[in-house]
């Protein structure tokens, strides 16, 4: 972890307004709360223009000499193009319902993280050049010069906003701000002006199609580990398939699980239900990531890190999609990949092979989420559970952002959970469901250089983790976002010490009885199960 000041000294946020007007408030670009710079080599890979070298500390940001004249073009392209982005600039009231709904505004006191005040940086510049009260009065209209400090202001705190959605829940014109960042970060990518944290990802992905950068072999011999991990725990060997033609579903889920803990722990559960289902699927090696950095560069860079999911679908022939727990992957799955990279006419409306569910949710996209497909099962009793072996655990669900505000999905985590936990509270209602906290490091803010930015960000997800700690002894916190699994052990570690974080079917897994298994003594993790402690010792 970055150097990070104590939580005491965090937790002392100043919301008081400012004295002065924020045009009059020049920006202050601190370490701790910015990425670095995207590494040229990165942003050349995938063909996006002025990749150069520079530093967000800098005066000089190296722009090429139009530079204003790229971003009033791209200004005006957009404008043109998204309705919504237009619509977005001129209604604004300043009622400020939206303005204390930031988790970024709450963590850090800063004004220029409200809502309101995030979009009307973008929206100064848009008055000043498109509209004719801001071209005659400028500043008087609430218009502004686009000058390099500007551009700079911009710069910080987009890269300051997760996208999240929460404002737009409150704002009575179903204001975007959102999407007014992914707008505006568009622009600065026309400039080469990413973060690192967000360009590597995109050029791996886009060479190898996962945001590791992880060649298949490495990709198959990890799957091949967890295989050998399932069967010490419980006598079974399971032979999951690669790239197998004719197979009836594709599984894709984000990279996070395969590569890094806790997400590993869920992808084990995968393989556990799969092979206990006696699934007909395949792994893609090639499409061997679900999440999408592109979301977080540009629509045209979305939509190509998105079309080896349909690519591979067809050229595998398989008749539907299975995916794995994710967060912005869903946002992209769910409400762009139909009609960006689709119609996939080419596959069959998904149908659960067990159960014989019709997902009709999935007619469009033809790909169905691992907790629908899971519920589903629970609910046709098709599982042989026993949820007393996840006993030690007092689990609570954390909504990912884009799977509650993104798609709607809020009960199926949480009927899968209840099933194979005897022990779940909720946090308070005003934290859960569409009006979830963000984690405050999703949209590529996962960093580590920008760790103060995160536990800010992160604070009122992790005040209401603490709410049901302290009043329910929670001790997991469980998610279905890969993100989310891994920045929220460093967010809990550092505000709630003690409460663990796993995805939904580590859960799974542990309660799962499999048709014959030997007797489990641990859980995936390796540690005792409830009653097994003493086994453990000798
Ligand atoms: S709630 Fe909507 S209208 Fe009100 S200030 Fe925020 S963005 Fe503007
Ligand atoms: S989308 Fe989320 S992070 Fe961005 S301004 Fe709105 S509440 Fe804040």
């Amino acid at each position: 972890m970055a150097d990070v000041p104590k939580p005491q000294e965090l937790g002392n946020i100043d919301h008081s307004p400012p004295l002065k007007g924020w045009m009059d408030e020049p920006v202050r670009i601190r370490p701790g709360i910015h990425c670095y710079a995207a590494k040229p080599q990165n942003v050349k890979t995938v063909g996006m223009p002025n990749a150069h070298e520079w530093n967000p500390t800098d005066e000089d940001w190296k722009l090429p000499d139009n530079w204003r004249d790229i971003i009033k073009q791209g200004f005006k392209e957009r404008l043109d193009r998204f309705r919504t982005f237009r619509i977005f600039m001129d209604v604004c009231v300043r009622c400020g319902a939206c303005a204390d709904k930031c988790h970024f505004f709450i963590g850090s006191g800063d004004p220029k993280n409200m809502p309101v005040l995030r979009a009307e940086l973008l929206r100064s510049i848009y008055r000043k050049e498109f509209t004719l009260g801001g071209k005659v009065l400028g500043k008087l209209a609430g218009g502004r010069e686009l000058t390099e400090d500007v551009l700079k202001e911009l710069w910080y705190y987009l890269y300051q906003c997760t996208e999240c959605r929460r404002c737009s829940l409150f704002c009575p014109y179903g204001i975007d701000t959102a999407e007014i960042t992914i707008i505006g970060r568009e622009l600065t990518n026309l400039l080469g002006l990413n973060t690192d944290w967000i360009s590597a990802p995109v050029a791996n992905c886009y060479r190898t199609g996962n945001h590791l950068g992880i060649q298949p072999h490495a990709f198959r011999d990890m799957i091949d580990f967890f295989v050998d991990e399932i069967e010490e725990l419980t006598g079974i060997r399971i032979e999951p398939s690669f790239n197998r033609k004719g197979a009836e579903i594709l599984f894709i889920t984000p990279s996070g699980d395969v590569f890094a803990d806790p997400g590993t722990y869920t992808c084990m559960g995968y393989l556990m239900l799969f092979h206990e289902l006696g699934l007909d699927y395949t792994w893609s090696t090639y499409a061997s990531e679900g999440g999408n950095f592109g979301f977080f560069t540009s629509h045209e860079m979305m939509k190509r890190l998105n079309s080896k999911m349909y690519s591979e679908a067809k050229r595998l022939g398989v008749k539907w999609i299975l995916g794995g727990e994710c967060g912005h992957m869903w946002r992209v799955v769910n409400q762009y990949m139909d009609t960006m990279n689709g119609p996939a006419d080419f596959l069959e409306e998904p149908v659960s092979p067990i159960t014989g569910t019709r997902f009709d949710n999935a007619k469009l996209t033809k790909m169905v989420h691992i907790t629908e497909f899971t519920a589903d099962l629970i609910r046709n009793g098709k599982l042989n559970l026993d949820p007393t072996r996840n006993d030690d655990l007092v689990v609570t669900f954390h909504d990912s952002c884009n799977t509650s505000r993104g798609m709607g999905l809020l009960e199926e985590p949480r009927y899968v959970l209840k099933n194979v936990c005897n022990h779940f509270y909720e946090m308070p209602e005003n934290t859960i469901r569409e009006q979830t906290f963000c984690c405050g490091s999703g949209s590529g803010l996962n960093a580590g250089e920008n760790m103060e930015l995160r536990m800010r960000g992160g604070l009122p997800r992790a005040n209401a983790v603490k709410y049901v700690h302290e009043k329910h002894d929670v001790n997991m916190l469980s998610c279905i976002c890969a993100i989310d699994r891994a920045v929220l052990p460093a967010l809990l570690e550092y505000w709630v010490p003690g409460v663990e974080v796993s995805g939904v079917h580590e859960l799974v897994a542990n309660a799962l009885v499999m048709s014959g298994e030997n007797e489990r003594t641990t859980n995936l993790r390796g540690e005792p199960l409830p009653g097994m402690e003493d086994d453990e010792d000798v």
